[in-house]
C-alpha cells in the first residue's frame, strides 16, 4: 500500500509533478502575514481589502486514504494554487494543517465572491491520483474590511475564520461572507449549560408552534411546540444547537418541564378567548423517563391550568425508546393511562427494530422526515413508505408524516392513506401570535 501511495502525483494546470518534499515549505507563517497585512491595509487608502480563510473539508480523510506524507504534498499543492492566484499587493499564509489565510484586494463583493469561486475551481482540478482528479472539498470564509475599520488584524482574521466555520458540514455552500450575527451567535453558544437556569428565569426560551394537517380535509388538527432560545434581541438559537448539549449534561428536564407548562398556559389562554383549541404535542427527552415523578408532575401542571389531558400529546423519539426497551413502555403506559396521548417521534430514523412497535403504548407514529427525501421520485422509496404506513395503520397507529415540503409529497401521502402531515409545505413553525391567528380563523 505504502509503495502505491508514493506513485501519487500532484499537478498544477499542466500536470506538473511535484517531488516529494523532505521539508515542505508552506510559505509565510501567521506572524509575517499579520505584520505585512497590517502595513498594506493601513497604508493603502484606495483598494478595498478582504481576508479569506481557507480550510479543506474532512482533511483527515485525505491523510487516512493516502497517508501522512501524501497529505503533506496535498497541502503543499494547495499552497501553490493559492499563491499562484495572488495579484500584486496580496498575501497568503499557512496557519497550520489544511488552514490558510489570504489577503485579497477587491472592487465589489460580487467580484470577490467570483474570485473565491475561481480559486476553488482551480484547486478542485489540481490534485491528481493515478490520472484521476481528486475532488477536494473546501470551505472559504470572507471578511470584507471596511476602510474605516479600527479592528486589529487578528480580529479581522477571526471574523474570516468564523464565516468559514459557519458553513454547516452538510451544506452545499462553500463560500460565506462574515456577518455580525455570526459573532453574536458564537457568543451566545458559550457555556450554554451554565446559562440554562438563569435563562429560564429570564424567560429567554420561546415556543414556536408548527401546525399539523389532516391530509383528507386539509384542516389544521394539531400542532407541535418547538423551543427556540432568544439569547438577545435578534438572536434565535434553534433547538438542534442546545438540546443535545443539555441532554448530554442532564439539564434538559427543567427546560422540557418549562415548555410543557408554557404550552398549558397558552392553551388555557386560548380556551378563555373561546378559540377552538387543537391538541399540542410537546417533546419529552429520554432523561424524564428515569424520573419517578414524571407522571404526577405533568398531571399536576396540566390540572393547575385546567387543560384537558387529551390536548397535551407527549412525543418521544424512537431513539429514546430504543435506549431502554424494557423500562420505557412501563413509564409510557402510566402516562397513557393518565390520559396523555403519546407519539413516537422520528420513527425510522434508524435506531430501533420494527418489533418495538408491538410493545409501545403510543397512539401515533411520526415518520422521520428522512422518508420524504426521495420518496416521490424513487419506486423503492415509495414501496418502503407505502408499506410502513400500511403496517403502522394495521397496528392501529395514527400516522403523521414529518418534513413534508412539496405538493407531490402531499399527493403521494394522501394516496397512501397517511393520516396527517407536518412540514414547510403547510406551514413552518410559527411564533405564538401567528399561530394564534390561524387558531382564531378556524
Ligand atoms: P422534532 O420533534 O422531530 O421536530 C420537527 C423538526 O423538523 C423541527 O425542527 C421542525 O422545524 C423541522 N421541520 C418541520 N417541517 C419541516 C420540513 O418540511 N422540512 C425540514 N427540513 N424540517 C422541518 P426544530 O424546531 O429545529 O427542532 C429540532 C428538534 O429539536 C425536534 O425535532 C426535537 O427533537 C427537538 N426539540 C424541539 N423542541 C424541544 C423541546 O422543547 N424539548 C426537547 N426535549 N426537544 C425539543
Ligand atoms: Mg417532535
Ligand atoms: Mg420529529
Amino acid at each position: 500500500m505504502e509503495g502505491r501511495r508514493t506513485e501519487i502525483a500532484y499537478c498544477v494546470k499542466s500536470q506538473e509533478v511535484i517531488d516529494s518534499p523532505e521539508r515542505p515549505d508552506f510559505g509565510w507563517n501567521i506572524a509575517k502575514f499579520c505584520a505585512k497585512a497590517n502595513e498594506l491595509i493601513r497604508e493603502s487608502a484606495a483598494p478595498n481589502y478582504a481576508i479569506l480563510s481557507f480550510n479543506v473539508k474532512h482533511f483527515l480523510l485525505v491523510n487516512e486514504l493516502f497517508g501522512f506524507q501524501n497529505g503533506n504534498r496535498v497541502i503543499l499543492q494547495i499552497h501553490r494554487v493559492l499563491n499562484n492566484s495572488l495579484h500584486d499587493g496580496e498575501l497568503c499564509a499557512h496557519l497550520g494543517g489544511d488552514r490558510f489565510l489570504l489577503l485579497l484586494r477587491y472592487e465589489t463583493k460580487r467580484e470577490l465572491e467570483k474570485r473565491a469561486e475561481h480559486i476553488g475551481r482551480s484547486l478542485s482540478h489540481s490534485i491528481l491520483f493515478y490520472g484521476t482528479h481528486y475532488k477536494l472539498e473546501y470551505r472559504m470564509g470572507l471578511f470584507a474590511i471596511d476602510s474605516n475599520s479600527t479592528l486589529s488584524i487578528e480580529a479581522m482574521m477571526d471574523r474570516a475564520i468564523l464565516a468559514q466555520k459557519s458553513i454547516p458540514d452538510t451544506s452545499q455552500k462553500f463560500i460565506s461572507f462574515y456577518e455580525d450575527r455570526m459573532r453574536l451567535h458564537q457568543l451566545a453558544k458559550k457555556n450554554m449549560k451554565d446559562r440554562l437556569l438563569p435563562a429560564l428565569k429570564n424567560q429567554e426560551f420561546v415556543i414556536y408552534y408548527q401546525p399539523k394537517y389532516d391530509l383528507n380535509t386539509q384542516k389544521m388538527i394539531g400542532s407541535e411546540a418547538l423551543v427556540r432560545w432568544k439569547t438577545e434581541p435578534g438572536v434565535l438559537i434553534p433547538p438542534g444547537e442546545f438540546i443535545p448539549d443539555f441532554e448530554a449534561n442532564g439539564v434538559i428536564v427543567p427546560l422540557d418541564r418549562y415548555i410543557f407548562e408554557q404550552v398549558c398556559a397558552d392553551i388555557r389562554h386560548w380556551m378563555e378567548l373561546g378559540m377552538k383549541v387543537v391538541p399540542v404535542s410537546v417533546n419529552l427527552s429520554r432523561a424524564h423517563l428515569y424520573r419517578p415523578m414524571l407522571k404526577t408532575d405533568y398531571e399536576r401542571i396540566a390540572r393547575r391550568y385546567g387543560v384537558p389531558f387529551p390536548l397535551l400529546e407527549l412525543e418521544l423519539t424512537e431513539s429514546a425508546l430504543a435506549a431502554n426497551p424494557k423500562k420505557i413502555p412501563k413509564v409510557m403506559n402510566r402516562l397513557r393511562r393518565a390520559g396523555f396521548p403519546l407519539s413516537i417521534d422520528d420513527f425510522g430514523a434508524g435506531y430501533s427494530s420494527l418489533n418495538m412497535l408491538t410493545d409501545i403504548p403510543a397512539g401515533t407514529v411520526k415518520l422521520d422526515r428522512g422518508f420524504m427525501n426521495h420518496s416521490v421520485n424513487s419506486e423503492k422509496n415509495q414501496a418502503l413508505l407505502r408499506n410502513i404506513i400500511r403496517l403502522c395503520k394495521e397496528m392501529g397507529f395514527t400516522v403523521v408524516a414529518e418534513g413534508v415540503e412539496t405538493k407531490a409529497q402531499v399527493q403521494l401521502l394522501k394516496a397512501l392513506q397517511c393520516d396527517m402531515a407536518q412540514g414547510f409545505y403547510f406551514s413552518r413553525p410559527l411564533p405564538k401570535n401567528d399561530y394564534e391567528q390561524i387558531l382564531a380563523a378556524q
